[in-house]
């Protein structure tokens, strides 16, 4: 099974980022602790990426995330792109890449 990484892992379960680096004060992710999340954010072909989409518009910080992914990602096309992160999906990131 595949473990979505959003920013709720890379900011807070990333073995090395420094533990005080991680305060109550963060924000935090709206997919952290979320049951489905793996299951949400990367739906099976012909499933619809919607929960995860309305989950991310309401996350405080989806910004960060999706310019972490895009890091992440950087110019690979969509096939090679994976799950929903900071709202868009692999083919939309893969059109903001190309776009950039
Ligand atoms: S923008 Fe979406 S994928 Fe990124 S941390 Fe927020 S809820 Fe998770």
């Amino acid at each position: 099974m595949t473990t979505h990484r959003g920013m709720a892992t890379l900011t807070r379960a990333n073995p090395g980022a420094a533990p005080e680096t991680v305060t109550p004060e963060q924000p935090r992710a709206a997919c952290e602790d979320h049951p489905d999340r793996d299951e949400i954010f990367y739906p099976r072909k012909g499933e619809s990426y919607d929960r995860a989409r309305s989950l991310c518009r309401r996350c405080p910080v989806r910004d960060a995330c999706l310019a972490l992914a895009m890091d992440a990602e950087g110019g690979v096309n969509a096939p090679s792109r994976f799950g929903m992160f900071g709202g868009l999906s692999p083919v939309q990131r893969a059109e903001l890449a190309r776009a950039s």
